[in-house]
């Protein structure tokens, strides 16, 4: 970064960032927010349009129903309390996207406000953010400025995008620094993906984040001039354009000049945020209630009939299957970090002996070998039944840890499912306890020192001769056995 070796650790320290975020969520609903055209990503250039999305004469907007639900779960997972009416208003601004020439949104009367999100802070506590309002509103179109002939001369435009429901959630400016900002945003995307209104996809646009980003000297009562970083499309760049915004203001103010408020763009390849033209800076939006709309109610009644649709939230997901499986608390984090992940876990643990060694199998022995194939969770060869009989076979010793590693090593190198490959290749088990206590007889007179350790009171080295006896039978030994005779001679 190219001020932060400028400033040191004490001028840094004097300053108190203060952070806002916008971000923008596109609704994964069927059709877009006021027409019928088909809410899709990715379809040639301009077919999903019609009058009304294109803004033409006359045309009138019908309000989608399955956006409000959408918004209301979205606002309620965030504990944002809904305005009963809220209404639509015209966001007016000229832009070669925005063929209406205004964008439909809400202004003082939003659908859902007063939430708040906790999430963890530097000192491993939780940190309450406020969120100042959830919002419904409409996409607009894009411009594309490359993959074209004449894309060095020309910008093309595809309205596929006009009209898409989106949701705005505005928070309090409560954020302190940009790890806190890239944790608000993993917690807002993990509850809405489970509450299923987005897909929250950031390369295709579904999640958009804008920064508003100030500093001011420790102890000031005001906050200071904000810039607003927009669009930064992934949370890596928006830690790393909040961080640089936050040091090139200091900057500035140590050198004794003032911040600007602005628009700010972040350049991922140069790891700056330079200024922009920007269109809030020359108009104000002259927001009126839009005519063709009646107030949107949302009543008690239809309240109660969406939050049918409220999944169990990934926190209170975790708190029970911490208490219902003994998980800690770590693994539990991991395991719920999606929806589906955690239901293939739940499906698993409730199947298996041990839930502890289903989540130690997932988590370690096949996350790892679908990394390293480059494997999404839902590409495993071994399907849930076979993870159930591997931790069952594991947790009562009929294979040790060995050949579990060497059967799942199979499954993966040959595409098969557990079952299949533990059937062909059942690891030769020696659990005749004669053949055991001789191979720990044989260790045990090779390793004197080890012996004498031992009788001394020092028990843990009694692992020592488990793993040697289990080397000496190539890993084949019983291990329930093997731990039972090789007490069991030790103290003999
Ligand atoms: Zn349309």
């Amino acid at each position: 970064m190219s001020t932060a070796s400028l400033l040191s650790p004490e001028i840094l320290a004097k300053y108190q960032p203060v952070i806002g975020l916008e971000v923008h969520v596109q609704l994964l609903t069927e059709t877009k927010a006021f027409c019928g055209c088909a809410n899709k990503y990715g379809a040639p250039p301009n077919t999903h349009v019609c009058p009304v999305c294109l803004g033409l004469p006359g045309a009138l907007p019908v309000l989608n129903k399955q956006a409000v639900e959408f918004a209301v779960l979205a606002s309620k997972a965030i504990n944002c309390r809904i305005n009963e009416t809220s209404i639509f208003s015209r966001k007016n601004y000229f832009y070669p996207d925005l063929p209406k020439g205004y964008q439909i949104s809400q202004f003082d009367k939003p659908l859902a406000e007063h939430g708040y999100m906790d999430v963890p802070d530097a000192d491993g506590n939780t940190k309450r953010i406020g969120i100042t309002r959830l919002h419904m509103e409409e996409d607009a179109g894009k411009s594309v400025h490359d993959g074209h002939a004449d894309s060095a001369t020309r910008t093309s435009i595809d309205l596929n995008r006009c009209g898409t429901p989106l949701c705005e959630i505005v928070s309090e400016p409560d954020l302190r620094s940009a790890d806190e900002v890239f944790e608000y945003l993993t917690k807002l995307k993990e509850i809405l993906l489970y509450t299923g209104v987005s897909d929250c996809n950031m390369e295709e646009g579904s999640l958009r984040c804008d920064a508003n980003v100030s500093v001011m000297l420790k102890g000031a009562k005001e906050f200071g001039t904000k810039a607003e970083v927009k669009n930064v499309n992934s949370f890596r760049y928006i830690r790393s354009a909040v961080e640089y915004e936050i040091e090139r203001q200091i900057e500035i103010i140590e050198s004794g000049g003032r911040v600007v408020q602005e628009s700010r763009l972040w350049n991922s390849a140069e790891s700056r945020t330079f200024s922009m033209r920007s269109k809030e800076q020359a108009h104000d939006y002259r927001y009126f209630p839009e005519p063709d709309l009646p107030a949107l109610i949302v009543g008690n009644a239809w309240q109660t009939e969406i939050l049918k649709a409220m999944p169990e939230l990934p926190e209170a997901r975790r708190a029970r299957m911490i208490a219902e499986y003994g998980l800690a608390e770590q693994d539990a984090a991991t395991l719920t970090a999606t929806q589906a992940f955690a239901d293939r876990f739940e499906t698993a643990a409730k199947a298996a002996k041990s839930p502890k060694r289903v989540a130690s199998i997932l988590l370690s022995e096949i996350t790892m070998r679908l990394r390293a194939a480059n494997l999404e969770d839902d590409q495993s060869p071994v399907t849930l039944d076979g993870v159930v009989l591997a931790a069952n076979l594991a947790e009562s010793g009929e294979i040790s840890s060995k050949q579990l590693k060497q059967l799942l090593d199979a499954c993966f190198a040959e595409g098969k499912d557990f079952a299949f490959v533990y059937e062909r290749d059942k690891p030769q088990q020696i659990s005749d306890t004669a053949a055991i206590e001789k191979m720990i007889d044989e260790v045990i007179a090779a390793n004197p020192k080890q012996v004498e350790q031992y009788k001394g009171g020092k028990t843990t080295v009694s692992a020592f001769f488990v793993g040697q006896v289990m080397r000496l039978s190539k890993g084949q030994a019983n291990p329930t056995l093997l731990n039972e005779l090789v007490i069991k001679k030790l103290n003999s």
